[in-house]
Parts: structure tokens; C-alpha cells; sequence
């Protein structure tokens, strides 16, 4: 073999089958070789990843990088300055910025602005909403990396689709093939919940909860299977947080609906509990931090597969933007893109995760789950050269000093954690060693989905089908 770009000599590979000793050539930005030591071909350069394990590189397929329209939150540099710094090396961006991300025009500016500064690989969400139906096919033309579907309100305070365009839409993106993220919550039940707490006078942190009942997200998350069930769209539940709603993912996959579900550490490692402490307003986020009950089921669920993933829904908001007094004043949403991996690695260090539990449910099945495996999310040959180099036996302490986000706090301040990232590579270049930003901006570069062929299903009942013919089929 001709001369590679750099060999990474000295550490331990960690896959969804296996935990082995290797070396990894890599030409180009790919993966061109796993193997002992001394079938390496000449480098141009050596990386030693003696005493750390390497992982895929983590993609995260719910993040908030607030870029166009509040950067003062973030932007696509500080973003995903935070994503190199925890490991992550795609990120999947929400459309809930200013603008929203409902038109080509909008979906092209966000893609312009992250080419110019973003540090990881990314791709960006089209927003599906009641106004947005007729370009979603566009949309997917330009480069949109899925659709995302609010059905309850969240930070940009969206207009939330009517049911009829909702049903609409799973018909289009059903014909499409591309994934649709969906915010599960009910929003007739929020807003009226919410409006009889504030007016009872009720401000305090676990008034949050209250008008976000588990019913919530149980009904909206059984509306929208029953829509993806009769139209065959593709969906991936973001941020499943309550136990009822795992035996309605599971019987969907049962029932053959292509889904994907997702889980955030802040639902496994947080409750409501927490809420309850002096500035508990702080950790207000949707949906909300659960009673402890909901936990177990929600690890056990990421085990058996009912849940796939593990996403950040990286949310940043300013200290002075979570500080209100009254809950309903606190932004919603938590920063957790440099976190994730130091937490879930204190997982792994105390059993309750597999190492190899780590690739798959970070990088492996988030990847697949948008069409982007195994360009991205696997350490094979030919698969991108985008790897997390983490020290298993680093202690640590998570604070908000020294994280690169906007967001100058975080949920898990104090927490101990075993297990560190040392050293970050996209595509084959070093982008952060040691907590230190060393890619340069716009090094990251727009990912396209390759998903499987659409599969509609009942096409002859959707709309655009029966509206050109004279008699409607039953
Ligand atoms: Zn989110």
C-alpha cells in the first residue's frame, strides 16, 4: 500500500461487537486501514493514542446551535467548538432558529453560515410546519438532513401544526424518504395546563412539570404513530422522557412503522427532584425532568432497543436567561453537548453501560437513523476518520468553567465523573486535544443523507393522490 496520511498507533478500539488493540491508517479523511502495528503503511504523520480508547465519533442528532438569529446563545462556531470538545463530530441542527428553517432560502443561509465556521461535520433540520408543506420536497433537494415536527410549543414558540397538515405532511415526507424528528407533546393540553397554573398564581419550578404532564407526550407520541402507521414516514421521537411512552415505540416497531427513538442524559441522570432545590427554575426544559419511576424503564429501553440513541437536545440559553424568578420566565432547555460523553463514560465506569453500548448508541444507530451510516458513526474502512479519543481513567469534575459553549453553565455542575476526552478528529485532523480548540473554523463540512428508498404506504389515500382523481377509492 502507498503512503497514508497518518497512522494512530497505541490505543484500544471500542465497537458495538468488540474492545480490541489496533492501529488505524487513514488516507484522505477515511479510514484506510485497522490493523496490527506492523502492517501499517508509511505515515506522513503519527498520532500515540497510547492508554486511550478510541470511539467513533459521536453524532448527535439533536442539537440547538441558535445560528442565524441568537447567536448571543450560540453560534455555529461556539457550538461546535463544544460538540469537538465532548467528542462529537456531527451534529444534526433544529430548525427552530430565527428564521425558522422552513424555506430553501432559510435552509441555504444556515448551511452557508455553519460551512463558514463550524468545527465538526453537520447537517441542519427543515422545519415541517402548516405553512411549509408545498417546499418540503425542495427542501430535501437543497440539502435538509431531515424534517423536524413540533406538536407542542418549545423556544422560537413556532406555530404548531394542525393535525390535518400534520397528516398531510407524513404523506409528503413518506414519498421523500427523509426521517422526521418529532417533538411529542401535546400542546392543547400545555397551553391550558400552563395558563391555569399562571393564573392560580403558580410560579415555582415544579409548576413546569405540572403543565407538562406524562399524558403530554403520551398522546401526541401515539398520534403521530398512528399518522406514521397509515402514510409509512419515517419518524425519530426526540427526547423520550416519560416510561409510558416505551411500549407505544415498541409496538410501532412491532407493527413494521419506521421508527428511531431517541433519549437525553438529562431524562436518565436527572428527576424532577432536582427542581425542587434553590434555583431549580434553571433546569426547565421540554419535556420536563421527570419523577425518578420513569428512569430505569428509560435504561432498560436503550438495552432491549426500544430506544435507539442517545442525543444531547443541546439547548443553550444565557445564565441570566435561566435566572428568573417566576419558572415560566426561565428559557427551556439545557447545554449538553461537552458533557455527554464524560457522563455516560461515569456510566460505563459504573456498570451500568457496556463500552460497547457507547458507539452503538451514540454514533452507530443515530447515524443510520438519517442515512449518514457508514460514512459517519462506525469505525471501518472507507467510513470517515472521525474518532473520540477518551482516557477510561481520568477523574474529573464537571463545572461550567472552561466549556465552550455560550451557554456558561450547565445542569450537571459539581458531578463527578470517570473518564475524560483527550483528543477529537474529524475526518483525520485533529480538532480539539486536551480541551484545546485546534481545528480551524470551517473545517466542518454539510453531510448528505443517503436513506433507504421511500416506502409511502396507502399512497392511493393521500391527499395529493385522491385530489386529481374522479372517484375516490375506499
Ligand atoms: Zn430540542
Amino acid at each position: 500500500m502507498s503512503a497514508v496520511d497518518l497512522v494512530i498507533h497505541g490505543g484500544t478500539l471500542v465497537t458495538p461487537e468488540a474492545v480490541f488493540r489496533a492501529s488505524i491508517a487513514v488516507r484522505e479523511g477515511r479510514i484506510a486501514l485497522i490493523g496490527a502495528e506492523d502492517l501499517m503503511p508509511k505515515a506522513a504523520a503519527r498520532l500515540d493514542a497510547q492508554g486511550l480508547h478510541i470511539l467513533p465519533g459521536l453524532v448527535d442528532v439533536h442539537v440547538h446551535l441558535r445560528e442565524p438569529g441568537m447567536t448571543a446563545k450560540e453560534d455555529w462556531a461556539s457550538g461546535t467548538a463544544a460538540a469537538a470538545a465532548g467528542g462529537v463530530t456531527t451534529v444534526l441542527d433544529m430548525p427552530n432558529t430565527v428564521p425558522p428553517t422552513a424555506s430553501v432560502a432559510a435552509l441555504q443561509q444556515k448551511l452557508s453560515l455553519a460551512a463558514a465556521k463550524a468545527h465538526v461535520d453537520f447537517g441542519a433540520y427543515a422545519l415541517l410546519a402548516e405553512d411549509s408543506l408545498a417546499q418540503l420536497e425542495a427542501l430535501k433537494d437543497a440539502g435538509a438532513i431531515g424534517f423536524k415536527l413540533y406538536m407542542g410549543s418549545s423556544t422560537g414558540d413556532l406555530p404548531i401544526p394542525s393535525d390535518g397538515a400534520i397528516l398531510e405532511g407524513f404523506e409528503t415526507i413518506a414519498r421523500l424518504g427523509l426521517r422526521c424528528a418529532v417533538h411529542a407533546e401535546n400542546g392543547g393540553v400545555i397551553a391550558r395546563r400552563e395558563a391555569r397554573l399562571k393564573a392560580a398564581g403558580r410560579a415555582d419550578a415544579l409548576a413546569h412539570l405540572a403543565s407538562r404532564p406524562e399524558v403530554a407526550e403520551e398522546e401526541a407520541l401515539a398520534r403521530a404513530l398512528a399518522f406514521a402507521r397509515v402514510t409509512g414516514a419515517r419518524l425519530h421521537i426526540a427526547h423520550v422522557s416519560a416510561e409510558r411512552s416505551l411500549p407505544l415505540i415498541r409496538a410501532a416497531k412491532a407493527d413494521g412503522v419506521d421508527v428511531t427513538a431517541e433519549t437525553c442524559p438529562q431524562y436518565l441522570l436527572l428527576t424532577a427532584e432536582a427542581m425542587r432545590a434553590s434555583g431549580g427554575q434553571r433546569l426547565r426544559v421540554n419535556p420536563p425532568l421527570r419523577a425518578p419511576r420513569n428512569q430505569d424503564p428509560l435504561w432498560r429501553a436503550l438495552t432491549e432497543g426500544t430506544v435507539d440513541l442517545i442525543a444531547t437536545d443541546h439547548a443553550p440559553h444565557l445564565p441570566v436567561e435561566k435566572s428568573a424568578a417566576r419558572v415560566w420566565d426561565c428559557a427551556c432547555g439545557l447545554p449538553g453537548l461537552e458533557t455527554l460523553l464524560p457522563l455516560l463514560l461515569t456510566e460505563v465506569a459504573e456498570g451500568r453501560l457496556a463500552l460497547t453500548d457507547l458507539p452503538r448508541l451514540t454514533a452507530q444507530n443515530p447515524s443510520r437513523a438519517f442515512g449518514l451510516y457508514p460514512q459517519k458513526g462506525a469505525l471501518s474502512i472507507g467510513s470517515d476518520a472521525d474518532f473520540a479519543l477518551v482516557d477510561l481513567n481520568r477523574s474529573g469534575q464537571i463545572t461550567a468553567s472552561g466549556l465552550k459553549t455560550r451557554a456558561g453553565w450547565t445542569p450537571f455542575e459539581g458531578r463527578a465523573v470517570m473518564g475524560a476526552v483527550a483528543m477529537t478528529l474529524v475526518r483525520g485532523r485533529v480538532v480539539m486535544r486536551d480541551g484545546e480548540i485546534i481545528g480551524p473554523k470551517g473545517w466542518g463540512q454539510a453531510l448528505r443523507p443517503a436513506m433507504p428508498n421511500p416506502a409511502p404506504r396507502n399512497p392511493q389515500l393521500a391527499l395529493p393522490a385522491i385530489l386529481s382523481l374522479d372517484n375516490i377509492p375506499f
